[in-house]
């Protein structure tokens, strides 16, 4: 069994990362890791999601929010135990999967455990919305943001999204400042859909030549994209899974994450 650890860089996460190495009976290794610990906060988890799909991640809290991570600093001894006895529970996480598709026919994919998002800060975008092959809307405005169930209390909740219980595979499709006057019609609301579902968005003409900026992000990566075509959008067969000491339940970890100020 293989084990690395990604850390931000404060004196306190490194220090546990350094005690946790004298700890733990596992070969550390970059290469292809089983475990992978994240000591953060859920920037750092969705960091090392992004780095190691593969591999079962433990995510130690040091953040503002810890949405993701199980184990808590003081839980240090026992996430070591957790991992040195093999006795853990996991909970897999659903990702949603982006193809987009350049005029000259490129395909660039990439994979995100919060959200997609395709938007145009400076210009306004303007994408033909399709829902499988049914033609939704001409979507008008700063951009739209597509997110899973776990990523539905990140960026989607700042933009009034619902939060979706995790026991719900579904895909979540909320618009970034939608345009809506007598000229320009949206449909506003945030649409839940089936996780059976695929969001095709094609970007008119007009606008890859009069938008400079136009951006496509998966959680944290950027994507500047000149000439894009088409951005396909929806759930990937694969998941990620997250380690806990024992089963975590959704409302406790709302309820720690967005009720429970911290003294
Ligand atoms: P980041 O610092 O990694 O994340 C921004 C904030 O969102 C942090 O406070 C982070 O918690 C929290 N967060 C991340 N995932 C969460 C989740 N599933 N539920 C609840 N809170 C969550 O920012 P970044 O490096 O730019 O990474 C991109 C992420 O930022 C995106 O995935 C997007 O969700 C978020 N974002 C939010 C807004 C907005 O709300 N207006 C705009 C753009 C991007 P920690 O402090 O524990 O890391």
């Amino acid at each position: 069994m293989k084990y690395c650890i990604l850390s931000r860089d404060f004196e306190e996460s490194n220090k546990i990362k350094e005690y946790i190495k004298l700890n733990l009976k596992h070969e550390y290794n970059n290469n292809n890791p089983d475990i992978v610990i994240a000591i953060g906060g859920d920037g750092t988890i969705i960091k090392a999601a992004h780095e190691y799909p593969k591999a079962i991640l433990f995510g130690i809290h040091t953040g503002h929010l810890g949405f993701y991570a199980n184990y808590l600093v003081n839980d240090v001894d026992l996430l070591i135990n957790d991992i040195n006895t093999n006795n853990y529970n996991i909970e897999e996480y659903s990702l949603l999967q982006a193809e987009f598709v350049s005029k000259n026919g490129t395909v660039t994919n990439d994979f995100a455990l919060n959200e997609v998002t395709i938007s145009s800060p400076l210009r306004t975008l303007t994408l033909d919305v399709y829902i499988d092959d049914h033609f939704l809307e001409k979507y008008r405005g700063t951009g739209l943001c597509i997110s899973t169930p776990s990523g539905s209390t990140a960026y989607n909740k700042s933009l009034h999204g619902a939060i979706v219980d995790n026991l719900v595979n579904v895909i979540q499709l909320t618009e970034i400042a939608g345009i809506n006057s007598n000229a320009y019609r949206t449909i506003s609301s945030p649409m839940v859909l089936s996780d059976k579902r695929r969001i095709k968005l094609e970007v008119e003409a007009k606008t890859y030549q009069e938008t400079s900026d136009l951006f496509i992000t998966a959680d944290h990566v950027s994507y500047p994209v000149k000439e894009l075509k088409t951005l396909y959008i929806f759930l990937s067969d694969k998941k990620l899974k997250m380690a806990s000491h024992d089963k975590k339940n959704f409302m406790d970890r709302i309820t720690r994450t967005f009720l429970v100020s911290k003294e």
